[in-house]
């Protein structure tokens, strides 16, 4: 428990040393907290979390699902029944109102849980010092007094103040909406009632390391930071439609504006034939209903939310629904290499210096041991001290290009803590993907020792001792596909650290000390992923801050290109505008040497060709590159908080290969969307024209309102559900991939709709006509039987735009067949049952009529399967 010991006032720390911070907070800089007292502390000060949203009133919004413009029409429609003496039709109509937004709302609820389990993806974490070790926690779990490692690309996780910096840069624009990256230092300040943005020596919760890496210590968490005192102002659920959504409610208006002209019509029609005013009004009441699609929206929601944890499921966490949609029309896949299409679990497979080549890949006999540790005893140095891995609960943590130098040095017999300690780290120069180099400076007794690790050419440019046969050597181990990294060095006694130009002056003269060489094994399942993305129209470009020989390499083998020419290199591609660089992209599939701000080049590039493109990326550089891409992919592992807050898709595994199943599901949710569209469509048109066409010749009404709600909303929404979840068609990855542009239901496809209605209207007019002959008494139940039998055949048809429903490209839907057979069961009990009938006005079907029906019924599906053949 943290005593109120007033050493610093609330909100000044940063005019307070380091040293008063720590003691002011009982801390300790070598151990951190201890887990007891981090567990007293959670009590005393909660988690570090912003306050939840407000959740919306289930009440409230179980009430949201009556504002429809469809539901106030019916409800007038139960008023007028009741008034004219019509209980049943009245009490009925109010049901089904009642059970339509019942549920809707749990669909809603459905879907709102799916998302709140998509949360649980985003939560970051943080490396923080606890009992003298460094661990990864959730950031939530931070108390005050936490001390915290802090590199590039993190997210800061609470409010801190700086106790160590290496260059820390951070981005506070969220805060200060300063855009310019704010150099964090551990001086005290003198003055106080500082802005935000002056505070120099503190990091605030959510904003963002661009560079360098420090140690801090939490001064306060959750609500108490100074997002958190914002963030309680702005306490309000937003969300955002998607642009499926918008289409739908588009689709949505269209239709019942088509509703309401057509029940129009008919009503003024029926009007002037000299028919009682409620049968008029009942009438057009009927065609309204029969038109509005009820149960899109519902279906929507469902599917959507269904499919955002299929992607889940599949290792693809999806971070805004709009990604579902977008997956599926991707034809570029701008890749970057390590960890993506290779294991990112390196090994060291040869050293090399001037004086000894050693491949130490297989087992050594004690003597190569031996002759090793002469060789290269400064180069193993050099990789331990130049490298920044930790141990945490007995494995490392960090960069796995690093991880591996420090299991090599151990296998050679190093202590790499003991070197360590001997020469102590005094300044650095982290690694960036711009510099593609890292500097140490450590002291050991009066003397400074200078590291540099870095790719070859970077350290070797003003290197004392380099000679031809190094650039050999790392050339022909880049052509292996093995990364090399050049270990530099040099040693110098008087050193200010604080000098100018102190950077440049640790690249100059340096002596090579040798090269490393790192394998990092291909992912297995990544060169048939690239073949099935080739397959179905998408093409892979690698875009790599490594080496061109490696890049082309590993390319080669996994079928990325054909051969060298397809490769280009950073300082070739150089400041090319993005214009040129479309033309580049014509033929090369490989970019190596690449700087982030190339890759931003390279994604506008493709996409000002048209492309529809999804790049991944790590690194904080690569945000902007991610950012701009029409979905940006981050990696779950591997990935910097940064890249994960712009990503639309973040993949769990770091994997290419999960790409390509998600696009799969992309577009089979995209194809699903179209089905169940057509379906509902074609249905809900057909009951307006069965309506409109007998109620024009003059014959009684064919449906009564009560029939039209139960095909809309019994016999239609199984089934649609059931094709909004459809497994993927078995071709669906040899297609080309959707134009961004297309509509989901084009002009063709409309055409298809319309001509499916009048199928389905005609088998429902000859029933009316043919029993109208013999019975006109069953008129109306033989209507709505053969309606309703005809919807449940043409779910069948619905499953394919192209594909037979015997064909053996469509995989087996059995909860639609479920759905099918279950509503027609519920169906005939509805007309088979005494007291059911009289609740909905039908009488008792002869089984001669009933098969008439069935056989009518078939009509939309041969008449659809004749259409298919022929355009087959
Ligand atoms: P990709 O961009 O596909 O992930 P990459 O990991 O090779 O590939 P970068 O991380 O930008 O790309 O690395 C660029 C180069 O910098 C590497 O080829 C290597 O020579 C060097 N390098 C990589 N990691 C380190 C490190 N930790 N310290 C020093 N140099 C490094």
């Amino acid at each position: 428990m943290l005593k109120e010991n007033n050493i610093v006032k609330e909100d000044r720390f940063y005019n307070f040393d380091t040293t008063e911070v720590i003691s002011h907070f009982d801390s300790d800089l070598s151990l951190g907290l201890s887990s007891n007292e981090v567990a007293s502390r959670l009590e005393q000060f909660g988690y570090n979390k912003l306050a939840e949203a407000k959740k919306i009133n289930w009440f409230i919004q179980f009430i949201s699902h009556f504002k429809d413009a469809l539901v106030f029409i019916l409800l007038a429609a139960a008023v007028v029944s009741f008034a004219v003496g019509k209980y049943t039709d009245s009490i009925v109509i109010v049901v089904i109102v009642f059970a339509n937004a019942v549920m809707g709302f749990f669909q809603e609820r459905k879907a709102e849980n799916a998302i709140e389990a998509l949360k649980k993806y985003s939560q970051s974490n943080a490396k923080v010092l606890r009992d003298g070790q460094v661990v990864q926690v959730l950031a939530e779990e931070l108390v005050p007094g936490d001390i915290v490692v802090i590199d590039a690309g993190d997210k800061i996780p609470s409010d801190c103040r700086v106790l160590e910096s290496f260059n820390l840069q951070v981005s506070e624009s969220m805060l200060t909406g300063e855009s310019n990256p704010i150099e964090k230092g551990t001086k005290k300040l003198d003055k106080d009632n500082l802005a935000l943005g002056d505070r120099v020596n503190m990091l605030y919760k959510d904003s963002v390391v661009v560079f360098g890496r420090g140690t801090a210590i939490v001064v306060a968490t959750g609500v108490k930071t100074e997002i958190g005192k914002i963030s309680l102002l702005l306490n309000e659920t937003t969300s955002s439609k998607t642009t499926l959504e918008i289409e739908l409610s588009f689709v949505a208006k269209i239709l019942t504006l088509f509703a309401l002209i057509s029940a129009a019509i008919v009503f003024v029609s029926i009007w002037l034939t000299g028919n009682a005013l409620d049968n008029a009004f009942f009438t057009a009441i009927s065609i309204a209903i029969a038109v509005v699609p009820e149960g899109i929206p519902a279906v929507v929601t469902t599917v959507l939310a269904i499919s955002v944890s299929k992607l889940a499921a599949n290792k693809a966490t999806a971070r805004k629904m709009q990604a579902v949609e977008t997956l599926g029309s991707i034809n570029a896949i701008l890749t970057d290499k390590t960890g993506t299409l290779t294991k990112n679990q390196m090994f060291v497979v040869n050293y090399y210096n001037a004086e000894k080549d050693m491949n130490v890949e297989s087992e050594l006999s004690d003597e190569d041991m031996n002759l090793a540790r002469n060789y290269y005893e400064e180069l193993i140095q050099a990789s331990v001290l130049c490298n920044d891995v930790k141990l945490s609960n007995g494995s490392f943590l960090g960069d796995p290009t690093e991880i591996c130098l420090v299991e090599a040095g151990i296998r050679f017999g190093l202590d790499y803590e003991a070197v360590r300690q001997e020469f102590l780290r005094v300044y650095e120069f982290p690694f960036s993907s711009d510099t593609k180099r890292m500097i140490v400076i450590c002291k050991k007794d009066e003397d400074y020792y200078i590291y540099v690790k870095g790719a070859f050419e970077v350290v070797s440019k003003n290197a004392l001792n380099l000679t031809k046969d190094y650039t050999e050597k790392s050339e022909q181990l880049s052509a292996n596909g093995i990364r090399n990294l050049a270990f530099g060095f040099k040693k110098v006694t008087n050193l200010d650290l604080e000098m100018n130009g102190l950077e440049e002056f640790c690249m100059s003269d340096l002596n090579l000390l040798g090269l490393i060489g790192a394998k990092d094994p291909l992912r297995e399942d990544v060169k048939d992923a690239v073949k099935l993305a080739q397959a179905a129209g998408i093409y892979t470009v690698m875009i790599t801050g490594d080496h061109r020989l490696i890049a082309q390499s590993i390319a080669l083998e996994l079928g990325i290109i054909t051969g060298p020419e397809q490769v280009m290199d950073g300082t070739t591609l150089g400041d090319r505008e993005v214009s040129e660089i479309q033309k580049v992209l014509k033929n090369v599939r490989v970019f190596s040497r690449v700087s982030p701000e190339q890759k931003l080049r390279i994604v506008q590039a493709t996409k000002a060709n048209g492309d529809i493109v999804a790049v991944t990326g790590d690194g904080v550089n690569d945000a902007p590159a991610i950012k701009a891409a029409d979905i940006g992919v981050a990696m779950g592992i591997t990935g910097t908080d940064v890249t994960k807050e712009v990503a639309d898709i973040v993949l769990q595994d770091d994997n290419y290969s999960t790409i390509i199943t998600a696009i799969k599901q992309g577009r089979t949710i995209f194809n699903n969307f179209i089905k169940f569209l057509r379906y509902q469509i074609s249905c809900n048109l057909s009951g307006v024209f069965i309506v409109f066409t007998v109620t024009i010749l003059g014959y009684s009404v064919p449906l009564l309102p009560i029939h039209i709600l139960l095909l809309n909303l019994v016999s239609e929404t199984g089934p649609s559900i059931a094709l909004g979840l459809e497994e993927s068609e078995k071709d669906i990855m040899q297609r080309n991939p959707r134009k961004s542009t297309d509509r989901l239901l084009t002009k063709k496809r409309w055409i298809e709709i319309v001509f499916e209605a009048c199928l389905l209207t005609i088998s429902a007019l000859i029933v009316y006509f043919y029993v109208n002959s013999y019975n006109p008494e069953l008129v109306i139940t033989a209507t709505l039987t053969t309606a309703f039998v005809s919807r449940l055949f043409h779910s069948l048809n619905s499953r394919s735009e192209t594909n037979s429903i015997f064909s053996k490209n469509l995989a087996v839907n059995k909860s639609l067949y479920y759905n099918i057979v279950g509503t027609f069961i519920f169906f005939m009990a509805l007309i088979y049952i005494p007291v059911s009938r009289e609740f909905i006005s039908v009488e008792y079907l002869d089984m001669f009529t009933l098969t008439v029906c069935i056989l009518a019924s078939l009509i939309p599906v041969i008449g659809v399967e004749l259409f298919k053949l022929a355009r087959r």
